[in-house]
């Protein structure tokens, strides 16, 4: 029989894929002598198997359920379910990777009508055991069986205004004791059938209604944003109470061991008394910070500073922790690894290493590559910030400088988002519901809620700027405003958020760009000592490659020479070019392109301060540069001296059924030889022309869209009777290099043969997975949405190289180039270049280098030391 539960006693740390991170966590502190209330861990497996079953929780699982429970009854003196001395538990969910208000939790389980009397008479405490029954009777309701919290919350309000109150804690025992009433009368209405009174029934109800949240949308969403995979699921662990309502010597509180925004090594967190769960997260009540325990109870501060402090050795990492104090008893209900911004990830992993704690390589993997993200994004340009006033401050929940239009819904956020403008999503408070609008705004504005609040939690996970419980604000969601001092900002109206240092402002002000420094440049250091893969760039322009030279770029990977024709008068002559109808004609159109494109080289080589520049000639089909209307067609006839026909047709006679699959790539090199001999022209001179300032530049070449050796042999003897002749003629000496995209993947198949010429490969892994898949990369972003939908894809292949397919390719070619020429330079240039995930498939792949947009160069050289360090080069 398989076991699918385990008591906390009976797991570790390392159980994590069966217990889930919390379960795992648990059971760890419960070895490590931490005072954890007991329990045991519903298993990821029996989640599994649930659903496998159909979503059914199979008998076995529950009979190891109540078998577990039995222990838990012994260990804590109490009985499920018993009148007068009943055991209560907690159901909480807990997957392998942390997903933070994705699932929900139910506390107090195991209380009934009967019960709850007994709790009042054991504790000699009525108003606890209410308290905890209402609470309990609502979490049951909205997680179990989908009733909307606000039925309840409604009852809750009316009481307290009856009474002319504010706080839950100014409710008493006979306040609360109707509250429960009225909740089991609104719970039989809402639900046609009585509260559940069998604690059995509310705990297996409760298992199942966990594992059915693994596949609630947000779930969804959150785990697609997070690369997570569906097939994890989650575990359910369960718990016996410990009290932070029971009065004033009680308290529950979240903390981290040390700052997660700035990495500062201070106890860092927030705590209310007289409170359970979620209520510190909730933003019902402002929290007090942690640091206020040592006035209210100096002996349970310096026992959870202890805690902290044991728990950081042992897992050598900032832990995130959850506590609940009991009539002054601390108990630990929860630690993992804290979440931080990239700003602290770095200050922690090199103040780990000082302190002795870690080495250089484990704080290298210790920073997130994608969290540098939040570091090379923008931060405001100092002179506006000075010139701009603050409307209000908030607290500085994640750093980084947002602006944007104010919007008030997710929904607004994404539509207005998706049409291009950039919001601030500013919400009361956010919930879960909220997380595409989260995504799709440049930072977050909350009127109420802590440090660890929704908001806060997750755009600090993001690495998108957010300014929480800014208490001046009022908001109306409802018609779209908020207001501040008597000043009102309508839906629309720009804002700017300092996420580092919670100030807002009432107008837009200019942002600008990051650098690498300070933490950040010495963990750049590191990771530099680490990485085997070089990491490249892909850039059509100076500016772009300064930026991404200034990053540490190693060269340009990809400069793709159609973008420079597209800009200011440049488009002319390239259509001068394409309608021309000889050889002549042509290469008169060309010649005017030359210098320009010359001027670009010239720019892009310097900026790279002589580095290697790949540049990929002409791509894409000739349609994309002649005008589509019949307007645009006449305009361009009369600038050009020629009929109107003409051009009409000389642009019908472009159309092609599949351009993507059309005349483009080498193709255009072999029907138009005299484009490549412009190109080849350009990219010689401009080389020639720097290294006389004394810069050493190699040019390459870079043939796009062969598949087949001889439509490689063919442009070669073009480009390199061009080149030899230029260089001939300018007397001098220049290496240069001739080389091929890997992206058809009868390219790939006949790599062996191809490397016969090509001194270089560049997998064009946007095409290649465009040609193995045989997904149009223009269409298939509506269909692979269905994909996600219905799980047949978990991520897009655009976005994450296809490893099994189109990385069997890539794969595959590398071995066949090598063959043919040993010393054959292998690089990737497609999307994937800057994604983690893909660049440790490079790595291994044994590929040279990734080349990758300016932004992504930082997360690329992290993220080849990642793979450098979990998978070495010999
Ligand atoms: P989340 O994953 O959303 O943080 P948790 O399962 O950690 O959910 O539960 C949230 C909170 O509920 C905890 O921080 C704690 O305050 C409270 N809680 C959970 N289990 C217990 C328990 N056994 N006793 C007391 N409080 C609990
Ligand atoms: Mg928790
Ligand atoms: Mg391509």
């Amino acid at each position: 029989m398989s076991k699918f539960v385990y008591l906390f006693a009976e797991g570790n740390a390392t159980m994590r894929n069966l217990l889930g991170g919390k379960g795992a966590n648990l059971a760890e502190m419960t070895s490590l002598g931490l005072p954890v209330p007991q329990g045991f861990t519903v298993t990821t497996e029996a989640c599994t198997k649930y659903y496998d079953d159909g979503k059914v929780l199979a008998q076995e699982v529950v009979d190891q359920i109540f078998a577990a429970l039995k222990v838990v009854e012994e260990q804590q003196g109490k009985k499920f379910g018993d009148n007068a001395n009943p055991l209560l538990v907690s159901v909480r969910s807990g997957a392998r990777a942390s997903m933070p208000g994705m699932m929900d939790t139910i506390l107090n389980l195991g209380l009934n009508n009967v019960s709850v009397e007994g709790l009042a008479t054991l504790t000699n405490n009525p108003r606890f055991a209410y308290d905890s029954y209402r609470r309990f009777i609502q979490m049951f309701a909205d997680v179990v069986m989908e009733i909307d919290k606000a039925n309840f919350e409604a009852i809750m309000d009316a009481r307290k205004e009856e009474k002319g109150v504010k706080l839950d804690t100014e409710l008493d025992a006979d306040d609360l004791k109707g509250i429960v009433e009225k909740f089991l009368v609104r719970y039989a209405e809402l639900k046609g059938e009585p509260f559940p009174q069998d604690p059995n029934q509310q705990l297996i109800e409760a298992v199942k209604a966990v594992f059915r949240s693994w596949d609630n949308p947000r779930a969804n969403v959150y785990r697609r944003l997070n690369g997570i995979p569906y097939s994890w699921g989650t575990a359910v662990n369960v718990q016996s109470m410990v009290f932070g309502n029971m009065g004033p010597t009680s308290g529950t509180g979240v903390a981290f061991s040390r700052n997660p925004s700035t990495g500062e090594n201070v106890l860092y967190g927030e705590y209310l008394f007289n409170a359970q769960g979620e209520d510190v997260v909730a933003g019902i009540r402002t929290p007090q910070p942690i640091a206020h325990l040592e006035q209210d109870n100096p002996a349970v501060y310096a026992q959870f500073k202890e805690l902290a402090l044991k728990l950081e050795k042992h897992y050598r990492d900032m832990q995130d922790m959850e506590f609940t104090i009991e009539n002054g008893k601390l108990y630990m209900l929860q630690t993992r690894n804290g979440k931080r911004t990239a700003q602290a990830a770095l200050k922690i992993a090199i103040d780990l290493v000082k302190e002795g704690l870690i080495t250089e390589q484990e704080a290298v993997l210790m920073v997130e590559p994608k969290s540098l993200d939040a570091l090379l994004h923008k931060g405001f340009d100092q002179k506006a910030l000075k010139a701009a006033k603050p409307i209000t401050k908030g607290l500085a929940a994640s750093p980084g400088a947002a602006c944007g239009q104010a919007v008030f819904s997710a929904e607004v956020a994404k539509e207005w988002n998706a049409a291009g403008k950039k919001v601030v999503l500013v919400r009361m408070e956010t919930s879960p519901e909220d997380i595409e609008g989260m995504i799709a705004s440049q930072g977050i504005l909350t009127g109420r809620g802590g440090m660890t609040s929704h908001a806060a939690v997750v755009a600090r996970g993001m690495g998108t700027p957010c300014v929480a419980g800014a208490g001046e604000i009022r908001v109306n969601e409802e018609e779209k405003y908020f207001e501040v001092n008597g000043v009102r900002y309508e839906e629309g109206a720009w804002i700017s958020c300092d996420g580092s240092t919670g100030y807002v402002y009432g107008e837009a002000i200019a942002t600008v760009d990051a650098e690498i420094s300070g933490d950040f440049a010495v963990l750049m250091g590191w990771a530099d000592k680490y990485r085997a893969l070089k990491v490249r760039t892909n850039a059509d322009n100076p500016r772009d490659a300064k930026v991404a030279n200034d990053f540490g770029a190693e060269g340009v990977g990809l400069c793709r020479t159609e973008h420079m024709f597209f800009e200011g008068d440049r488009i002319m002559a390239i259509r001068e070019m394409i309608v021309a109808d000889n050889v002549e004609d042509r290469k008169k159109a060309l010649a005017k392109l030359l210098p320009m494109q010359r001027q670009d080289f010239i720019g892009i080589y310097k900026a790279m301060e002589g580095k290697s520049v790949t540049v990929r000639y002409l791509d894409p089909p000739l349609h994309e540069f002649v005008p589509h209307t019949e307007e645009e067609m006449k305009e361009l006839a009369d600038q050009m001296g020629l009929p109107f026909e003409k051009i009409k047709a000389t642009v019908e006679g472009l159309h092609e059924f599949n351009p993507m699959l059309g005349h483009r790539g080498c193709r255009l090199s072999i029907t138009y030889p005299e484009i490549a001999e412009m190109q080849t022209r350009a990219v010689i001179e401009a080389a020639i022309a720097v290294n006389k300032e004394g810069y050493k530049v190699t040019p390459e070449i870079m043939i796009p869209l062969v598949g087949d050796i001889k439509e490689l042999k063919y442009v070669h003897e073009v480009v390199k009777a061009t080149a030899d002749q230029v260089i001939a003629e300018a007397g001098v000496e220049l290496e240069y290099k001739f080389g091929t995209m890997i992206e058809v993947p009868r390219g790939a198949l006949t790599a062996g043969e191809i490397a016969q010429v090509a001194e270089f490969f560049s997998f064009g892994t946007n095409d290649l997975t465009q040609m193995t898949y045989g997904f149009s990369r223009d269409d298939a972003g509506k269909f692979l949405e269905e994909y996600y939908a219905r799980k047949v894809f978990e991520s897009d292949p655009f976005a994450h190289l296809d490893q099994n397919g189109v990385g069997k390719l890539v794969e595959m070619a590398v071995k066949a180039g090598h063959e043919t020429r040993s010393d054959i330079h292998c690089g990737i240039c497609g999307e994937h270049g800057g994604d983690p995930e893909s660049i440790e498939f490079c790595h291994r792949a044994g590929l040279d280098y990734v080349s990758c947009s300016p932004f992504r160069v930082p997360i690329a050289r992290l993220a080849a030391a990642h793979a450098n360090i979990k998978f070495p080069r010999k």
